[in-house]
């Protein structure tokens, strides 16, 4: 069998990796030399990739549920909502343009769009264009809400908005009531609309095999998402998934890493905010303002969430320089 070393020099030599050599990147111990062996090279090949340019995305949460779509580790499942009485709260938008502004002013290199997916989509794009209309034409702007149709996603690239984030999570269909086809056809509806993908392979569990994780880091490359991700679920308070606890951070920097050497084209590959990941070679970071389906605050900003500056003294203390200027790619 091919050693952790050989497969190594294979990345660095950009040849593909077989699946069977994936699965035995993520299969590694997380605590060996070879882990730390796999995480230096993904360090070494995100610089390269992204010629030492971290980068630091925003998102804006339009609402908070109860959501339809029960995903289980969502605070916003209606599932994980305890007391009935609870409504729909939506961010005014007088707020939603005053994050977008001051994510512009602290200089975040792309802002999205989020909201569950009982927003109604009419409003939605509307806010779209009026976020558009607030941050000129250089900032990307993605949406991340319902699933799409063809008509919706042509909408949405109508209101001007760049790109989505779309992810077919780890359960799809089995702890979510969205179809894994559904997922997938809003990826290629968003594609033919001219909407570029940014992705995650999400959200990942202690409770999750490597062969899952193997086959999940697949699919999201088959994508060619111009952004992706690996990132482990977090155990929110009160969510039905949250008694199965959460990936140590050495486990989710290995799969990180991993996921790293089997990509030999996505620049930046997002995680938490850690000096470990960001030493692993994950180079993009998310700040968060207005609601969060991972935090149980009604405005993230005063919980999980993280300011843009605090992301760039993050990347800066394990050796990062942060990109100035619009995330590139989106527009052209
Ligand atoms: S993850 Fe999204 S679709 Fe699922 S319950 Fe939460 S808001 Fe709804």
């Amino acid at each position: 069998m091919i050693s952790v070393d050989e497969i190594i020099e294979k990345s660095f030599s950009k040849e593909a990796i077989s699946s069977e050599e994936a699965l035995s990147l993520y299969q590694t111990d997380p605590y060996s030399k070879e882990a730390f062996m796999i995480r230096w090279a993904a360090l070494k090949q995100s610089m390269e990739l992204a010629d030492g340019l971290a980068e630091i995305h925003a998102q804006i949460g339009l609402d908070s549920g109860p959501c339809p779509r029960n995903c289980q580790f969502c605070s916003f499942a209606a599932c994980n909502t305890k007391d009935p009485s609870v409504k729909r709260r939506e961010t005014p938008l007088k707020d939603i343009l005053e994050y977008a502004k001051i994510y512009v002013d602290q200089g975040a290199n792309l802002i999205l769009l989020l909201s569950t997916e009982a927003y109604d989509f009419d409003k939605y794009a509307e806010i779209c264009g009026r976020v558009r209309e607030a941050v000129g034409k250089r900032t990307p702007l993605l949406a991340n809400t319902g699933d799409l149709t063809p008509d919706r996603a042509k909408r949405l690239k109508d209101m001007g908005m760049d790109g989505i984030y779309h992810a077919a999570r780890l359960g799809e269909g089995a702890i979510t009531e969205i179809p894994v086809e559904t997922r997938l056809a809003t990826v290629e509806n968003a594609k033919k609309a001219g909407l570029k993908l940014s992705t995650c392979l999400e959200p990942i569990g202690p409770d999750h095999t490597a062969e899952q994780i193997a086959e999940r880091a697949q699919m999201c490359m088959s994508w060619e998402p111009l952004t992706s991700g690996v990132g482990r679920r977090v155990a929110v308070p009160g969510t039905k998934t949250a008694r199965l606890g959460m990936l140590s951070q050495p486990l989710n920097a290995l799969y990180a890493a991993s996921y790293r050497l089997t990509d030999h084209r996505t620049k930046l590959i997002a995680s938490v905010h850690s000096e470990l990941m960001a030493n692993s070679g994950s180079n993009l970071s998310w700040s968060e303002m207005g609601s969060n389906p991972r935090d149980t605050r009604r405005k993230t900003e005063s919980g999980r969430g993280r300011t843009v500056q605090e992301i760039k003294n993050l990347f800066s203390e394990a050796g990062w320089k942060v990109r100035k200027g619009p995330s590139p790619g989106w527009t052209d």
